[in-house]
This record gives structure tokens, sequence and C-alpha cells, in this order.
């Protein structure tokens, strides 16, 4: 059916979540590539957010729009389509300055996406799948069965095969975290086609302005708390970012490096932002991320990786009790957490 749709339709916009990671920007950037080069369409992705500079490259030769510079042009874009496909996202909500765009648009919306619970009723066709490393891992088993690509890695535009690999390597954590067969199969595939991994790990791990490693450093000496549960937490203020002048996406991994304790299980990372904090939180096996983003934080994700927000002053009344907030309940919950592991 979505190769019918493709068939059918001239203009295709791809559109993703706020703030986009590799995997949104990976999917969107192979979704056009391969429109563009393959089937002769007027493909554009457009980014509810500027990218951080270390994902910049991935969009390099894509003919891309980005929301918060261009709102108008954005949403102009959107309304011109005959087909969007939606990339990385379960519910329309996630694409914040997009939403009325996406959720106005009368033409044919599919969905390509990896996480729990899809919103399946505000599309017309869903690829959903949750066992897999990354949108672009489902997004590349699609790609395969086009007639132009059949099951040919070498057939993709370099620019899509470079796309997908980048965002399976961010998604997985540099092949860290949810990695299954099909991950490293396609991996294989990608690299006998001929895809530089040395330059994409050098983009994306090794290009770093070195502000974001003082503030690293601060925030794992200074900031991190370390609770009796096995939950590590902390709190990154407005004077902590504007201190390190971080900019948006640098803060990424900050939250997963206190697993690397033997006894941490849970970690919880909050970061100011325009009057609320934003959350991330990542577990070890056996601990829901999910569960705890869900209940707490507004949000949700992954098992292991998830996210949310704490609302001032509705959920606590001033920021400088944002970090005993989390003390407080991920302490609940490890509790409740235990004792339903003991049943
Ligand atoms: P991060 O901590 O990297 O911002 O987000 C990790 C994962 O949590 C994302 O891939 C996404 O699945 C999920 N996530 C982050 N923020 C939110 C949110 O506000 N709502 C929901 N439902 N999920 C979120
Ligand atoms: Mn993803």
């Amino acid at each position: 059916m979505l190769n019918r749709w493709i068939d059918e339709s001239t203009v295709i916009t791809t559109v993703c979540h706020a703030r986009p990671d590799g995997d949104a920007a990976g999917s969107s950037v192979a979704v056009a590539a391969y429109l563009t080069a393959c089937r002769g369409k007027d493909a554009v992705a457009v980014f509810p957010d500027t990218l951080p500079a270390t994902l910049d490259f991935i969009t390099d030769g894509t003919d891309t729009v980005f929301a918060d510079s261009e709102p108008e042009a954005a949403k102009k874009r959107i309304e011109s389509s005959d087909l969007l496909i939606c990339l990385d996202f379960n519910t329309m909500s996630r694409t914040e300055a997009l939403e009325e765009a996406v959720r106005s648009f009368s033409g044919r919306k599919v969905l390509v996406d990896h996480h729990e619970d899809p919103r399946t009723e505000e599309f017309d066709l869903c690829f959903s799948e949750t066992a897999v490393s990354s949108t672009c891992e489902l997004l590349y088993e699609i790609l395969l069965t086009m007639p132009d690509i059949r099951s040919d890695a070498s057939a993709l535009p370099k620019q899509a095969a470079v796309a997908l690999m980048s965002g399976m390597t961010t998604d997985t954590n540099n092949f860290a975290n949810s990695v299954h067969p099909g991950t490293l199969k396609m991996a294989s595939e990608l690299l006998a086609a001929g895809v530089d991994r040395d330059a994409i790990i050098d983009h994306i791990y090794c290009s770093e302005r070195p502000n974001r490693l003082a503030a690293q450093g601060e925030m794992l000496s200074r900031r991190l708390r370390l609770l009796p549960e096995g939950v590590a937490c902390a709190v990154l203020d407005d004077a902590f970012m504007e201190r390190h002048a971080l900019r948006d996406g640098e803060t990424e991994g900050f939250v997963n490096m206190p697993l690397a304790i033997r006894d941490i299980r849970l970690s919880v990372l909050a970061r100011e932002d325009k009057g609320f904090f934003r959350v991330s939180v990542r577990s070890k096996r056996g601990v829901s991320a999910r569960a705890l983003a869900r209940d707490f934080f507004h949000g949700g994700g992954h098992e292991q990786a998830s996210g949310g927000r704490i609302f001032i002053p509705s959920d606590v009344p001033s920021p400088d009790q944002v970090e005993a907030y989390i003390e407080r309940i991920t302490a609940r919950f490890m509790h409740e957490n235990a004792s339903a592991e003991k049943q």
C-alpha cells in the first residue's frame, strides 16, 4: 500500500518529533533521499527544531525546512503535500511546533515508529514495531521491500544509507543498547554497501565543543546524587545551562553515565527549560523507565529509556524543590517496584 501511495503522490513531506535526535533526523533524511533519488518525487524533510551541531552532517544535501527558524514555510510545506510520512514518534503531540499543521493535514498520513502504544487512529497507515533498535531499522526493512531496492542495500542512495546507519548508531548508544539480530544484520549490510562508519562516529562522538565536557564534569562531580534505592539523580537548572553556554541537545547522553555505577539501576536527569523541567530517565533491566516517566513525569518512551516533564508550580512549587521531589518519588517507585518483584 505504501508503495502505491508513493506512486500516487508528487509532493511528499517527512515530519519527526521535536528536538530531533539521530534516529529522527536519520529516518527523515533516508525517506527524503530515497524518494528524491529513486522515485523522482518532490520530497522535503520538515523538522520542528534545528538539529544539534553533531548531527548536522545527516541533512547535508537534503531539502529541509526547520520550523523554529521558518515556521510559515514549514506549515505551508505540510499543507501543500500529497503524502505525509511521520517518523520516530507515537503521537502527534510529540511534534510540538508542527502539531497543529500535522493534525489539520487532510491528506494521507503514514507512521513509521518503534515506540510503545502508537496512536494508530491519528494515521492512515502505521508501521509500528518495538522489537527493533530504532525507527531507522524499521524503515530500512520497509525500504528493502520497495521494487527498486529489492533487498539490495547497495541500491539505496548513499545519503539514505549514511542516514540510516547514523540513526541506528545513536538510538543504540553506539550499539550498546537495544541491539537485535536485525540491527547487526542491517549494520553489516550497510557497511558492505560502502557506508563509512568511521566518518559517522567522528561526526557524532568526536565533534563536541569543549564546554560540553566541562558541563559533564561538573554534573558528575557536583550535581549527581546517588540515592540508597539504587537511583542516581541530577538537576541542571538555568544557571548551570547558562554558565556552560549549553545549547539544545548538548546534555544528550548525560543521563546514561550514572548507569556505569554497579548499584545504580535508575538514572533521572532534569533540565530546566523555560519555566519547566525536561526529564530524561534511563534504567537497567528489571526497572521500568517507561513506568516512572508515565506515572510521575507526564511522559513515556521505551522500557529502558524514557522522558517527560516536571511542571512548576503544578508538580513542584519551585525549581529549588525539584531535586527533593525526584528523590521522593523515585524512592517510592523503587520500593513499589521491589515489592512487585517479590510477589
Ligand atoms: P530523552 O531522554 O533522550 O529526551 O528521551 C528518551 C525517550 O523518551 C525518547 O526516545 C522518547 O521515546 C521518550 N520521551 C522523551 N520525552 C518524552 C515526552 O515528553 N513524552 C513521551 N511520551 N515520551 C518522551
Ligand atoms: Mn528512535
